[in-house]
């Protein structure tokens, strides 16, 4: 099938370079020409030099973008995806929020182009191995279409029909995601404070019920070695918590703890840099203890 990909950023480059690997012809488009070179020199992918481009060659377009703003611009702007001559569906991988999807829904319809919202969860490490959990909403007809090319990726998962429900169930992973990772933080630094080693305090917690994402993953790989490399930047974490603190407003839910686990996820963007990787959250907490989390990981990090 000829696709269409734009946004080769961390995960994009990933999930193009899954796709290729399956044989697709890809067609492909970013801002920055670095994240263009290696797909087009190494792997065979076409460049094109603008959204609209990628439009004009290819019926299934898809996009892994940072924000709702850059998802609307690509695909809704006068040169955008929308004008193109080819395309017939558009697969947003993207983290955007439910308003997002609805209106890309709507405004693409209006040119008979289908929006399917299919965001993605598993970290670059799942994009690299085609293990991602994929949630897509889209009809039956169009589901049809697209599985075999998700199914690339990861685990697809059918979340429902109306525009939106895909980003809906994103949202509701990455608020406990997040969680788990604010509260690990904290519960690491008052353990190795009161004289326990991050190590042991992983195996008991792994081995018991405080076990989470965090524990089993993120500190083991990127937080007790200090590299912080785990590879989703903080701002993109915090504008997750937004659009999910806007989706529980809008219904009407309070989310009392969501409320917390926002905040500090702004000071650790405001304090360490939008660009800052999402497990540096632990260092907000450990400069107010005055301690480290760090060990030498047995075999270096996974
Ligand atoms: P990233 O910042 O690494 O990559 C985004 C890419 O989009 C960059 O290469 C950038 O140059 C490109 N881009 C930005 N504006 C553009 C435009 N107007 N036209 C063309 N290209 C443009 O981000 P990422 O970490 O790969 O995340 C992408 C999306 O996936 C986000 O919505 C994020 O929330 C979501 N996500 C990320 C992860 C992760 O672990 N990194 C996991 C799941 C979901």
């Amino acid at each position: 099938m000829q696709l269409g990909f734009i946004g080769l950023g961390r995960m994009g480059s990933r999930m193009a370079g899954r796709l290729l690997g399956a044989g697709h012809d890809l067609v492909v488009h970013d801002v920055e020409i670095d994240a263009v070179g290696s797909l087009v020199v190494d792997r065979g992918a076409t460049a094109a030099s603008s959204a609209r481009e990628v439009a004009d060659l290819a019926e299934t377009v898809l996009t892994s973008l940072p924000t709702p703003a850059s998802v609307l611009d690509v695909l809704l702007a006068p040169d955008g995806v929308a004008q193109g001559t080819a395309v017939r569906r558009v697969v947003d991988l993207s983290t955007t929020g439910t308003r997002t999807a609805r209106r890309l829904a709507e405004e693409l319809g209006l040119r008979g182009v289908a929006s399917i919202d299919a965001p993605v969860s598993g970290g670059t490490s799942g994009a690299e191995k085609g293990t991602l959990a994929v949630m897509a909403a889209a009809s039956a007809v169009e589901f049809d279409a697209v599985s075999p090319v998700l199914a690339t990726l990861g685990r697809v998962f059918h979340v429902g029909t109306e525009p939106g429900l895909g980003q809906a169930m994103k949202l509701v992973n990455n608020y406990l995601s997040a969680a788990a990772l604010a509260t690990t933080s904290e519960a690491m630094v008052v353990g190795v404070r009161a004289g326990l080693d991050p190590r042991t305090m992983l195996d008991v917690l792994n081995a018991g019920s405080g076990r989470n994402s965090a524990t089993q993953d993120k500190f083991p790989r990127s937080v007790l070695p200090g590299t912080f490399d785990f590879g989703f930047a903080t701002a993109l974490m915090e504008k997750d918590l937004g659009l999910f603190a806007d989706e529980a407003a809008a219904l009407a839910v309070p989310t009392w703890v969501g409320a917390v686990v926002h905040q500090m996820w702004r000071q650790t963007r405001d304090r360490l840099g939008p660009d800052s990787d999402f497990t540096s959250i632990v260092r907000l907490v450990e400069g107010w203890a005055g301690i480290e989390v760090r060990a030498d990981v047995q075999g270096g990090p996974s």
